[in-house]
């Protein structure tokens, strides 16, 4: 399947470059015919233009279809022409001119920079493999100093929900043994005297998707030297060897939420020449980019947000149309307002650069633009847009929805129970005895074991439940398609699990337990009714004794 979808992506790339040879060839022969007018008398500005947009063009596409020393030169043709229109000597250089352009014509009869083969994998891991957040679990790969290393690490973090595999072959088998795991994991956990083989493991491999596996080392020597040392190897995470299990697991289910991300991405693409974008487009969602062409300005808007898209991609000349006042225009709308935008420019000039980040748009990428270059700066540009909406949508300590975006998803369930006929429950969840352990250990170790019962849902639930902070230490979750017996037998599952954790706060060892309530949405005629039903099964669960789950109506 990976082969079939790469095979069909190269040979459709292949035949956008037979269309842009074919139509360079003409363009060519027309540059040829203007050439001998700028010799002649008949030189005017309209001719002069006409050459400059056409050789504009070629340099902004030439490379991208494998030509570009073709592209090069008609940009240095160009910038030769303007500056002599500029200072009135263009009748001299016209015989370079018409030199020049003719030598363009065997540039482009030379056979073309083969394809680079797209990296088709990350958006078959897109698919198959969602990561991170909550849905699939997390897989670490446990990698010990030996044998005799203690093995309390998988079963602690298997308490949090993770996957947990451990290995302990050493370097000269670790490789080969490796490549197997390193294809179902998504972060890798390493003692510091195995990081070495770790990470030639992991580079070793030819799949990209693996190569960008997260490490997380653990170190006995928590030196600068060591640390050091640690990073400059590429490791993304450093903890000690007796590390604070809900911050290694924070880090761990941050890791593996940065890796999930980075897949996704949504992007609208402003671009009037059709080979360009069908090439940008094709090579963006063999990335996993979802994209949305756009050819007609005029559609924009509506466009936009019918997409919603993360980032937008806008060439600066479009026909009659300017990207740079297109840009200023959309952020007349304040939803788009913070939409990060860049251009594709073959525009060189620094100042016109300049002057169109000042009306609005945020980055320039040059064309011709590289495969691997264009994709690297989207997903990435993606990852940190969706980052900033987390910052604005959800709650700092967990990262969970807010409680006026989570009340919303219960009022949204409802609809769909409506329409649909589906069940769908609603749980209301408390820490329990939640101010003594403030009192006690402290606010910050209370802030820890927040964290914690937020990791603890997000490994557990469904991709499709939604979480989110309500309160203080209560928090509000929304399970679609599923009744309030289903209900009660995950809570009863994930209360267990929680109460099993042990949080370790200025050197002291506790536990903490929770207790749920729980009730069915479809109930209901408004999602706030669901809401208080939840929350009262909740107190009843507390005044039955805690550490449970009670569902509304429950005797
Ligand atoms: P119960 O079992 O009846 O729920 O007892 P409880 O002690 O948990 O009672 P209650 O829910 O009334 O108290 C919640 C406490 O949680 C009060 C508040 O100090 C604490 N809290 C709320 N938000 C935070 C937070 O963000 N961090 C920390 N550390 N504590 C918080
Ligand atoms: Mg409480
Ligand atoms: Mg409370």
């Amino acid at each position: 399947m990976v082969s079939a979808a790469s095979g069909d992506v190269s040979s459709r790339l292949a035949e956008l470059r037979k269309r842009f040879a074919e139509r360079a060839t003409d363009d060519l022969k027309a540059l040829e015919q203007r050439a001998q007018l700028l010799e002649g008398e008949g030189a005017d500005g309209a001719v002069l233009a006409d050459v400059c947009s056409r050789l504009h063009r070629l340099a902004g596409s030439a490379g991208t279809f494998g030509f570009p020393e073709l592209g090069q030169a008609a940009r240095s043709l160009e910038n030769m022409l303007e500056a002599r229109a500029d200072d009135g000597s263009l009748q001299e250089a016209s015989s370079l001119a018409v030199e020049r352009i003719l030598a363009l014509r065997t540039m482009l009869e030379s056979p073309p920079l083969p394809a680079q083969v797209t990296n088709d994998e990350s958006a078959q891991g897109a698919v198959e493999r969602p990561e991170g957040s909550h849905g699939v679990r997390v897989r670490v790969l446990i990698v010990p100093a030996g044998k005799t290393d203690p093995q309390w690490l998988d079963k602690a973090l298997a308490a949090y929900g993770f996957d947990c595999q451990v290995r302990h072959e050493t370097d000269p088998e670790l490789i080969a043994v490796l490549a197997g795991e390193l294809q179902t994991a998504t972060v890798i956990l390493c003692a510091s005297v195995r990081i070495e083989g770790v990470i030639r493991a992991r580079d070793a491999s030819p799949s990209d998707q693996v190569r960008r596996l997260p490490v997380v080392c653990l170190s006995e020597d928590l030196s600068f030297g060591s640390r050091y040392r640690v990073a400059a190897l590429g490791a993304d995470g450093f903890f000690g060897r007796s590390p604070d299990l809900s911050e290694l697991a924070e880090r761990i289910e941050y890791l593996a939420l940065e890796r999930s991300t980075r897949v996704h991405g949504r992007v609208v693409l402003v671009e009037d020449d059709l080979e360009l974008a069908e090439h940008y487009a094709l090579v963006l969602r063999a990335a996993g980019v979802d994209v949305l062409w756009v050819n007609d300005p005029m559609q924009l808007m509506s466009e936009l947000s019918s997409f919603q898209p993360d980032i937008l991609l806008m060439d600066v000349q479009l026909g009659q149309y300017s990207g740079v006042t297109l840009a200023r225009m959309v952020r007349f709308d304040p939803q788009w307002l913070s939409l990060p935008i860049i251009y594709l420019s073959s525009e060189d000039d620094p100042d016109s650069q300049l002057e169109a980040l000042s009306r609005g748009a945020d980055e320039f990428l040059m064309k011709p633009v590289s495969d691997s270059y264009l994709v690297r700066a989207v997903l990435i540009r993606c990852f940190r847009a969706r980052q900033l909406s987390r910052l604005m949508n959800r709650d700092s300590l967990t990262g969970l929805l807010k409680h006026s975006l989570i009340k919303q998803e219960v009022e949204k369930e409802l609809a769909r129970c409506r329409r649909d006929g589906h069940a769908a429950s609603a749980v209301m969840v408390d820490l329990d005895h939640f101010k003594k352990i403030n009192d006690t250990y402290g606010h910050r170790c209370g802030d820890v074991v927040i964290k914690a019962l937020a990791n603890t849902l997000r490994n557990r639930l469904r991709e499709t439940d939604m979480i989110g902070r309500y309160g203080g230490e209560e928090f509000l979750v929304v399970l679609p398609h599923c009744d309030t017996e289903a209900a009660r037998r995950l809570f009863t599952e994930i209360a267990e699990a929680f109460g099993q954790l042990t949080f370790n706060c200025n050197q002291e060892t506790f536990g903490v337990t929770l207790s749920a309530g729980v009730a069915a949405i479809n109930d209901h005629s408004v999602g706030d009714d669901a809401v208080d039903a939840a929350d009262q099964a909740l107190y009843q669960r507390k005044r039955a004794g805690r550490n449970g789950v009670t569902v509304a109506g429950d005797e």
